[in-house]
């Protein structure tokens, strides 16, 4: 599998254009990496990792097209993650060619915040109901936590993220070719029974991508932060989850607490992970 990180800030991006701190101000002046657009990934050419608000112009910098995008596993409803108009935009009402239908995962509560975005632009009813799906190229389904369903060639699993639980926020786990993936932002610390679940369902990954909301100073507090990805790689060798040569990066960069994309890279790299940046591409 081939990840290419269109997005990894947080909300906020990275720098926040109406920001004037420190960490906001070296980052405008150093340019390339230290810009980050809010989190999106993208595998291979046909699996989209968030319909979120910065895919277009990630798409536009590093010469990527969505065009043969099959599939949507969608985190969470927070709108750094999920910018509905997209789903218009793609349809042949208005102009898009050959695009193909769309399978969009996502849980019952992200479809339902998704259905009420869509709605404000969208005037023939619910896209819920199939036949406005089938109007948009979209198809739906409602992802169960820890069930692994097919998307495409992959086989896909969530796992509840602690985070936002009224969202059904859920982290990914994508298999295909012999090799594994866990794309895990948004979350705080990840429960027991996810860390159990990965060992039930047999899963050993050769890359993931982690949460790092907080810089190394900061107290992580409703995501995770530097300190945690520092632990969790630690926990995930120890336990095996990570395969010989597994990677993990860190994504959902947010300015308060991170400095620029060169020293958090020094830091990460002393700490046993990777910093990702926008157009990075990773052969999983
Ligand atoms: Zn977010
Ligand atoms: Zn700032
Ligand atoms: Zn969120």
């Amino acid at each position: 599998m081939r990840l290419t990180f269109l997005g990894t800030s947080a909300a906020d991006a990275f720098p926040e254009a109406f920001c004037s701190c420190d960490n906001c101000a070296r980052a405008r002046a150093l340019g390339g990496p230290s810009l980050r657009r809010r989190s999106a990934a993208l595998i291979d050419d046909d699996l989209l990792i968030d319909l979120g608000p910065d895919i277009h112009t990630a798409c536009h910098a590093f010469g990527l097209s969505l065009a043969h995008v099959r599939d949507c596993i969608q985190t969470h409803p927070h709108s750094d993650h999920l910018d509905a108009a997209h789903l218009l935009s793609r349809s042949a009402e208005y102009g898009t060619r050959g695009t193909p239908l769309m399978g969009f995962h996502a849980s019952a509560q992200t479809l339902q915040r998704l259905a009420w975005a869509v709605a404000r632009d969208f005037e023939p009813g619910s896209i819920l109901d199939p036949e406005n799906a089938q109007r948009l190229n979209v198809r739906f389904n409602t992802v169960a936590p820890y069930v692994p369903f097919a998307a495409g060639r992959y086989r896909v699993t969530g796992f509840p993220a602690n985070h936002d639980p009224a969202m059904g926020s859920l982290l990914y786990a994508v298999e295909a070719d012999g090799r594994a993936l866990f794309y895990g932002t948004d979350t705080a610390t990840l429960s027991e029974d996810v860390w159990q679940a990965f060992h039930r369902l047999g899963l050993a990954f050769d890359a993931v991508v982690l949460d790092h909301t907080y810089g190394p100073d900061q107290i992580a507090d409703g995501h995770l932060g530097a300190k945690e990805v520092a632990e969790y790689v630690v926990r995930m060798r120890a336990e095996g989850l990570l395969r010989p040569g597994g990677r993990v990066f860190a994504t959902h960069i947010a300015h308060e607490g991170n400095p620029p994309h060169p020293e958090l890279s020094a830091w990460a790299a002393a700490h046993g992970y990777e910093a990702a940046y926008d157009g990075l591409v990773v052969e999983v």
